[in-house]
Parts: C-alpha cells; sequence; structure tokens
C-alpha cells in the first residue's frame, strides 16, 4: 500500500457496510496504515444509526497500537443555503467531518445543476465540513470550476472516491478527471479515499490514483501523501471551523 492514511471508512453500524469497527481497526493495523477515520453516514440516510451512535464516538481511543483514529462523520446535504444533518452534540466529538450528496429525502435528487451548486457553495462558506465527497457523482451535477474554487479559497479539501470508479456512482470517471485537474489548476487540497464498506477495502486507491497521477498532483496539498500534511491541514480547519451548528437540522 503506497498510501497509509484513508480519511473515508464506513462500519457496520450503516447496515450497508459489512465490518466492525475493531475489523476495520484489525485490517488497517495489518495493512500498516498510519491513520484512518470512521466515517459513518449523518442520521439522514434512511439506514443510519441514532445520532447517539456518532456522539458516542468519543469513547473511541485516539490510538490503537500504532494506528491513529480519527473520528469522523460523513454528513448529508439536507439544504441549498448549507444545512448538513448533525447536531451540535456530534459536531463537537468529529475530528473530522466529510459530506456531500446522497439520495435523502430531505434534499431530495436532483440534476439542477444550479441548485447543487448553491448548496456545495453555501456549504464550504460555512465551514462545517472539511472534506467534499465524490463529488464526480453524475447524479448530481455541479458547476466544477466554481466548486472547486470555492473550497480552495476557504481550505476545504475536494475527495477523489476509489469507490465511485470500482463498486458505485457510475459514469463518475470522468467528472473525477475533471475535478482532479481543476484542483492543481487552483492549488486546493485533494484527498484519496476507498471510502470502504468492507474492512479489505482499506487503504485501496488504485484506479484514482492513477487519476492524481495523470495530472501529477503535488505532495505537499495530497492529505494521504504524510502525517504532516495532514496534521497541518487539520489545524488550518480547526481555526476556521465554525463553533456553532445550531441552525443545522438532526
Ligand atoms: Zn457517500
Ligand atoms: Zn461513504
Amino acid at each position: 500500500m503506497k498510501y497509509k492514511i484513508d480519511l473515508h471508512i464506513h462500519t457496520n453500524v450503516n447496515p450497508h457496510a459489512y465490518s466492525t469497527l475493531e475489523e476495520n481497526i484489525a485490517a488497517a493495523q495489518k495493512k500498516e496504515m498510519k491513520v484512518i477515520a470512521i466515517t459513518n453516514h449523518g442520521p439522514a440516510l434512511p439506514d443510519s444509526p441514532h445520532w447517539w451512535s456518532l456522539a458516542n464516538m468519543c469513547i473511541i481511543p485516539k490510538y490503537m497500537e500504532e494506528l491513529r483514529i480519527l473520528k469522523g462523520v460523513e454528513v448529508n446535504i439536507v439544504g441549498e443555503n448549507g444545512e448538513i444533518d448533525i447536531n451540535q452534540r456530534v459536531y463537537e466529538v468529529m475530528d473530522i467531518i466529510i459530506g456531500g450528496f446522497h439520495t435523502v429525502p430531505e434534499y431530495g435528487y436532483t440534476l439542477d445543476i444550479k441548485r447543487n451548486t448553491r448548496a456545495l457553495i453555501n456549504l464550504i462558506k460555512t465551514q462545517k465540513v472539511d472534506v467534499l465527497v465524490h463529488l464526480g457523482n453524475p447524479m448530481f451535477p455541479i458547476e466544477y470550476e466554481d466548486v472547486v474554487k470555492c473550497a480552495k479559497e476557504h481550505n476545504v479539501a475536494i475527495e477523489l472516491n476509489n469507490g465511485s470508479l470500482i463498486n458505485s456512482r457510475k459514469g463518475s470517471k470522468i467528472n473525477c478527471e475533471k475535478i482532479a485537474e481543476l484542483v492543481k489548476k487552483y492549488g486546493g487540497w485533494l484527498t484519496l479515499s476507498s471510502d470502504s464498506h468492507f474492512s479489505r477495502e482499506i487503504g485501496i486507491f488504485t484506479e484514482i490514483e492513477k487519476i492524481k497521477d495523470k495530472f501529477n498532483f503535488p505532495d505537499e496539498l495530497l492529505l494521504n501523501s504524510s502525517e504532516e500534511v495532514l496534521n497541518k491541514f487539520l489545524a488550518i480547519r480547526k481555526k476556521l471551523s465554525t463553533k456553532d451548528v445550531t441552525r443545522t437540522t438532526i
């Protein structure tokens, strides 16, 4: 495994993922990963657990032997004004918050490119989310240039999702190439992720890495490249993050 940092991993508290937290940790240790983020879905998805499951992540140790474990959540966009589906209690527990579009009733499923772009730009500006996930999904078209530029200005990272190229979100590849090219052009932060739903997938970026390499993306802006880069990013995010999510829905 070339990269030892994976910031998008699900456990079976969302039943469409199949490995327990302990199984994921054991698999990551076996692969000699350095940092993993556990990022289960926010409560707006129909098979998500109660928000207590996210808030109680405070009991998970920061390290298990050499492996660093970040507490995270993959929030759902639930409104055009940047609303997300976690409350203050969950927000305060998290080391990293990733988020994007899923088909949730509150937002709906829309091919309206202007509405989707507006929702993402507003979300970026709230500074509540550290990483925007699977933006290549053709089910939620967006103006890539506007979103990438805004993310760069606000120090929000953009994810390239390996799962989108192998398991789900068909048609993402060409969009991921566009995104990678634009993030490079504007000098934004990029992260590669497995979006693992089964422990064996942790740290596997095979397909997405090819896209990253095609555009010769610099290591100093790639969150997976070292803990030093990741820590620098997280420190910047901590300063920018808003302290208040009270306007956000559960
Ligand atoms: Zn997702
Ligand atoms: Zn995910």
